[in-house]
This record gives C-alpha cells, sequence and structure tokens, in this order.
C-alpha cells in the first residue's frame, strides 16, 4: 500500500524553570505534517484547556432573544427570502428548522439554517433529535439545487458554534456553500486523492488511510456504521480537529436519511465530550461533491474553539495566522483514547 505521508519528528528543547526551583526542565516538541491535507503543525506536550466551565450569560446578555433576527419575533422581518425561481415560498422548511439565503454571503450562494426557535442551545443540548431538522432542511435546499442543474459541482454543511469560533449570532444556525470550484481546502483534498490514485496505480486514498490508522488504533476512534471516526493527525485547531468519512460515498447525494442520523448520533457525542471538558465552541465543516467524485468521499471535520482566560485570549495567533502552522497542546492519540469513551456509551 502507498504511503499516505503522515510525518513527524521530534525536537527537544531545555529552559531552566522558575516553577521548580530553575531546574533544567526538558520539553518534547512533536513537529507533524501530513501531505494530504497540507496541514503542519506542532503537538506540544503540555495541556493548555480551559479550567472553568464557560458562562454563555455575557453573550446572552449582549444579544438577547429580543434582537435576534432568527428568533420568531424579528425573523419574517430580518431575514432574507430565495428569488421565486428557486423556492416561490421564499424559504425551505422542515420541521422546526428554516432555510434562506444568508444576508451578508460568502459566495454567490451561501445559505443559513436555523434549527428551531431556540435562541441559544448549550453544547450539551445539542443532541442528534436536536440538530435532525436543521441538518435535513439542507438536505431538502441541497436536493433543490441539484434539480436546478445550474452547474454546482461542490457543497458543504458549515457551522461556526458560538462566537470564538466566528460565530456572529449566539441562536444556533448551521451555513451551506454551493459552487462550481471548490474551496482552497477541498481542492488539496480533492488533488491530494487524485495524486494518490494516480501513484499507487488506481488506490484510494480514504480507503487506505482508514484501513491504515484501524490498523495503527492510535487515532480510530470508532466505526458507527458507514461513519469512521479519527482524531487527526495533525490537526488544524489548538484543541486537536475530529474527523469524519462516510465509507464509499463519493457524493452528498449518495447520503441516506439513515447516514445522516448516525452523523448526528456521533456528533452528539464530540459535543458531550467537548462539553464535560469547557469548550464552548467549534467549528464544523462536511465536505461532498455533488456528482459522484470516485476518489473522494463525503467527510468532515470538526475543531473545538475556546478563548483562554483571564483575557479572553484568542486560540488564533502568528503562528497560525502567518506560519501557517497550528499549535496544539492536545495529543492526538490522547483525544482518540478520551473520544472512544463516548462512543462506547
Ligand atoms: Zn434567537
Amino acid at each position: 500500500m502507498k504511503d499516505i505521508g503522515l510525518h513527524k519528528e521530534v525536537t527537544v528543547g531545555r529552559y531552566l524553570n522558575p516553577f521548580a526551583g530553575f531546574e533544567e526542565k526538558e520539553l518534547v516538541i512533536e513537529e507533524r505534517y501530513d501531505e494530504t491535507t497540507g496541514v503542519a503543525s506542532r503537538i506540544l506536550p503540555y495541556r493548555v484547556r480551559p479550567a472553568h466551565k464557560p458562562d454563555p450569560a455575557p453573550y446572552l446578555e449582549k444579544s438577547p432573544p429580543s434582537i435576534c433576527p432568527f428568533c420568531p419575533e424579528l425573523f419574517d422581518r430580518l431575514t432574507p427570502k430565495f428569488t421565486p425561481d428557486i423556492l416561490t415560498a421564499g424559504k425551505f422548511r422542515h420541521g422546526d428548522a428554516w432555510l434562506f439565503p444568508n444576508a451578508f454571503p460568502y459566495d454567490a450562494a451561501n445559505t443559513v439554517a436555523t434549527f428551531s426557535s431556540c435562541h441559544f442551545l448549550g453544547l450539551d443540548q445539542l443532541t442528534a433529535d436536536a440538530m435532525r431538522d436543521g441538518f435535513a432542511v439542507c438536505r431538502d435546499y441541497l436536493y433543490r439545487i441539484a434539480e436546478l442543474q445550474k452547474g454546482y459541482q461542490y457543497c458543504s454543511i458549515n457551522w461556526n458554534y458560538m462566537p470564538p469560533s466566528g460565530g456572529g449570532l449566539i441562536h444556533p444556525h448551521l451555513q451551506t456553500l454551493v459552487s462550481r470550484h471548490p474551496t482552497s481546502f477541498v481542492r488539496r483534498l480533492l488533488s491530494s486523492a487524485r495524486n494518490y490514485a494516480e501513484a499507487s496505480g488506481g488506490g484510494h486514498l480514504w480507503r487506505n488511510l482508514l484501513l491504515l490508522e484501524q490498523e495503527a488504533k492510535e487515532r480510530f476512534i470508532a466505526a458507527t456504521g458507514v461513519i469512521s471516526w479519527l482524531a487527526a493527525f495533525s490537526p488544524k485547531g489548538m484543541a486537536g480537529e475530529v474527523d469524519f468519512y462516510f465509507k464509499e460515498k463519493t457524493s452528498f447525494f449518495d447520503l441516506t436519511e439513515a447516514n445522516f442520523a448516525e452523523l448526528l448520533s456521533g456528533l452528539a457525542r464530540v459535543f458531550a465530550h467537548l462539553y464535560v471538558n469547557n469548550f464552548m465552541s467549534f467549528n464544523l465543516s462536511l465536505y461532498a461533491t455533488m456528482t459522484p467524485e470516485k476518489n473522494f468521499w463525503v467527510q468532515g471535520k470538526i475543531v473545538p474553539r475556546f478563548e483562554l482566560n483571564p483575557l479572553g485570549t484568542s486560540d488564533l495567533n502568528y503562528f497560525e495566522k502567518l506560519h501557517d502552522e497550528i499549535i496544539c497542546p492536545v495529543v492526538p492519540e490522547q483525544l482518540c483514547r478520551e473520544l472512544q469513551a463516548y462512543f462506547q456509551v
């Protein structure tokens, strides 16, 4: 099997430690690089994690339901509607969820989906049931977009949950993107998969990655059915990264309702772990092609986000923004073991 390209190099630093009588202290830092994703990271041996459960009250005070465009009172007045060629009703509805155009879009076709009229849901309240209609309405929309045959090839479902992750509103909401061209990161994944297939005489990057990871038992969290859950070797976030892969699903439209139920039940487990570990925020993306692409499986990533107290210091710094490397004081293999416990119950 062709090598996947996960590189690791250890570098050792020393200093005289002021917290232990200035004794010499050795620090082992792992430099990691994943050829598939292009993500370079430094795995640090010391833990930096939020020590206390974050309090959402200050956010709720600044952004109460009375000024929320996604809460029932202002919803009809302040949320955009689709042009009639997309949907004559103006907005998609699925159970308690709504989907409508993003008023501040990142692309020509960028939508927002709310889960319900509930203004705030804590991480511990993000159950599969609570999320179901929100993801279902995204699915309804993407089916409609495919039906319109506008030539879109790529789609994603994305989530900035709470302000530390870039979420502009407390009210839980997803965003979908459809486009003719992949985003920069998806382009990287696609070209890695194609290059791998070419270099290995038809080998499948994701199939082989999952085989290797399952065998290695270091970062393979669980297989729940069609989905494999992994802690990323070289994470995209300071608190690590959880990946999910839909085996053999080569287009968004291969995903069944049961596959979504499986996804949401897995996500709820990951969110429970984040809640217990005092995180309050995350980014999530599910990446897919809209027509079958044999080298690419539908997949996604979750990156926990946080602020460091007492200053509310950002979890992004010059290393990530300007050097394209991620500082990660959470060891992926340890994150995997912790999450395994959540997938066993
Ligand atoms: Zn609201």
